[in-house]
């Protein structure tokens, strides 16, 4: 049997092709678009405006793939929820929802695992499976909205696994969520975090899209970066913020760097005048996240103290920088550690 195609996936324009094609009205793609994305049904079935034979049609070349919740945390401490989500072929990814002022938002995954073996991150330390299709993104925003009831108005790409290293289906995504007949959520209320994959952070920026670009830099230099985060063989601290540059000027956004402080790793005075120097004159942020020592290599949260001198020398290179309030502490809500977890003890059941 051929595979049936992943109809979430596809665009509207696209959608009127197959099905014109197929013989139908162009119509009916609007009507079948909006059931998928702006109402997230998980069958054929539930597209009560369309007749029988036709639901049968579409079930038979076409399928729907949603993301199942098979595991949810809420904080006690602030409405944080943190999703486990198991896809149609048996893979978990995790996402976290959280309550904002300014609305709600959630923190996606874009593929299964992640390849590029960070030394802090638990998602980094469990391999790559496979990279998710838009569909399966739409989907965990889609659970999420069902599953609390609650509406999401800001998206995230910062759950488990590289976003620039599934280029073309996370693209594809930012579409189809931000589509007037779909979710219609604005790029403007969507960020981006990537390890600095600089080819393309240069292509992304060919794109001019207004989403958030957030960059993990995590170290000033070469000799520090280097031992955390394998990629910057490939792509060193100069290299990067070449890109970040050129990004920044090319879309005129304002670049948000990540920067996991790690006691006695990256947080001393000097690492900080060093990325003061570096960041100077650039439209960028610096958002300071303490460490979550989540991966047992012995890393440490930096003090309060350090955080506020690193700050302060930043702010005398002109650049702003703030500690990253942290949602869900009670419910681990970093990404990775639930599907490690839940991999883990259905090992443990299987061996029993
Ligand atoms: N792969 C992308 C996005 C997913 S990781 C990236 O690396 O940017 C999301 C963010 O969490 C990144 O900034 C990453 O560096 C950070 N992160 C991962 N593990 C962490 C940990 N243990 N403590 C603090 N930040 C962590
Ligand atoms: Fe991958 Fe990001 Fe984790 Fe690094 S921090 S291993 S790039 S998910």
């Amino acid at each position: 049997m051929s595979e049936k195609i992943d109809i979430k996936s596809m665009t509207l324009p696209e959608l009127e092709k197959a099905l014109t094609e197929d013989g139908l009205p162009k119509f009916r793609a609007g009507q079948v678009y909006r059931w998928l994305h702006a109402r997230a049904v998980t069958d054929f079935s539930q597209m009560s405006d369309l007749s029988l034979s036709l639901r049968q049609q579409l079930n038979e070349k076409y399928a729907i793939y949603s993301a199942q919740a098979v595991q949810m945390q809420r904080s006690q401490l602030d409405g944080t929820v943190k999703f486990l989500y198991r896809l149609h072929d048996g893979e978990f990814v995790e996402a976290v929802f959280m309550q904002y002022h300014h609305g709600n938002s959630i923190c996606i995954s874009t593929q299964v695992g992640c390849k590029m073996g960070c030394t802090f991150c638990a998602t980094g330390r469990s391999g790559f499976s496979r990279s998710l299709a838009p569909s399966e993104m739409l989907s965990q925003v889609q659970s999420a909205e069902k599953e609390t009831g609650l509406p999401v108005s800001n998206i995230v790409l910062m759950g488990m696994g590289e976003p620039l290293d599934n280029y073309d289906a996370v693209l594809r995504f930012l579409c189809l969520v931000s589509s007037e007949q779909g979710m219609n959520i604005g790029m403007r209320h969507i960020s981006l975090s990537t390890c600095g994959l600089v080819d393309k952070i240069y292509r992304l920026a060919e794109e001019k899209l207004q989403l958030t670009l957030s960059v993990s830099l995590h170290a000033p230099n070469d000799a520090i970066r280097s031992q955390t985060m394998p990629v910057n063989k490939k792509w060193n601290v100069e290299s990067l913020l070449k890109a970040c540059r050129f990004y920044a000027q090319a879309t005129h956004r304002r670049i948000s760097f990540e920067y996991a402080m790690i006691r006695g790793v990256n947080d001393s005075d000097a690492c900080a005048r060093e990325l003061g120097q570096k960041l100077h004159g650039m439209l960028c942020h610096v958002n300071l996240i303490p460490v979550n020592d989540v991966t047992g290599a012995g890393y440490h949260k930096s003090s309060i103290e350090r955080q506020q001198s690193f700050i302060h020398i930043l702010q005398q290179y002109g650049i702003t920088a703030t500690v990253r309030r942290t949602l869900g502490s009670d419910i681990d809500a970093s990404c990775g550690q639930l599907r490690r977890r839940y991999e883990k003890e259905a090992a443990n059941e299987n061996a029993m």
